[in-house]
């Protein structure tokens, strides 16, 4: 199993070619020589080639914000997980919850997403995460259990060192506050053993990242908590020195 920590830039729908060739300079320079921590960055499809060119010489990876389950053919506007890899970009995120709400994505497209880029050879980032109101309901855990069966769906264990589960409490998204420590140890403890009872004869199973608010304060104690193995950054990820400053203090 990768045990390296995974920092995961999701800089959604922001940054043009100015702002990113910046953003990336600076990081690059910011995290020269950094060892024992997995970086992506995740820009906008029109910018994976500039990304791509600026980390040409480094260990930063690159990813799509979503990905389509077919190869080619008649799908205007969606982009196939072998058209990511052959421009050098070996992540997706599937299941982001402004996906679910804005475009409507259901469980079952998301499991055919992860299925097909699995396949392909991707790496994903799978994100999970309760509402508002189905955490004022106690419907956490049934939710995200129903998430992680529903997206899970047929995947052969030989698949699970590929995908990262991204547990992202929707409520807190942008929020500029992050879930509580023990909200947030609680899910992440449920969702191990929820993958676990899932995959009982895996070898590995998905490290497990928290989305949500993450910020230069709140992250050494959210990497502390037990089956924690990362987090997923927005806001925070598209500040140069905050950005550095969590992986820095990820890996520390
Ligand atoms: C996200 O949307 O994936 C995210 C983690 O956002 P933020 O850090 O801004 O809450």
């Amino acid at each position: 199993m990768n045990k390296n920590k995974l920092v995961f830039a999701n800089w959604k729908m922001n940054l043009h070619s100015e702002d990113i060739n910046t953003l990336v300079k600076g990081v690059l320079n910011g995290l020269n020589d950094i060892s024992g921590v997995d970086i992506v960055l995740a820009p906008t499809f029109p910018y994976l080639g500039i990304v791509k060119l600026l980390t040409a010489n480094s260990k930063i990876r690159l990813s799509a914000q979503n990905v389509f389950w077919e190869e080619s053919g008649s799908y205007t506007g969606e982009v196939s997980p072998g058209m990511l890899l052959d421009v050098g970009c070996t992540w997706a995120m599937i299941g982001h919850s402004e996906r679910r709400q804005h475009l409507l994505e259901t469980n079952e497209m998301i499991n055919k997403k992860v299925l097909s880029s699995t396949l392909k050879g991707l790496n994903i980032i799978l994100c999970v995460g309760e509402s508002f109101d189905q955490r004022r309901t106690k419907k956490t855990f049934a939710s995200i259990s129903d998430q992680l069966h529903r997206g899970l769906r047929g995947v052969g264990e030989e698949f699970l060192p590929q995908i990262v589960i991204g547990y992202e409490p929707i409520w807190v998204i942008g929020s500029g506050q992050a879930a509580s420590l023990n909200d947030i140890s609680s899910v992440h403890n449920f969702i191990f053993t929820e993958v676990e009872s899932m995959f009982p004869t895996a070898e590995s199973l998905p490290r497990i990242v928290y989305g949500g608010s993450v910020n230069t304060t709140n992250v050494e104690q959210i990497v502390d908590l037990d089956n924690v193995d990362g987090v997923l950054v927005g806001n925070a990820s598209m500040d140069c020195d905050k950005f550095c400053d969590i992986v820095l203090k990820v890996v520390k």
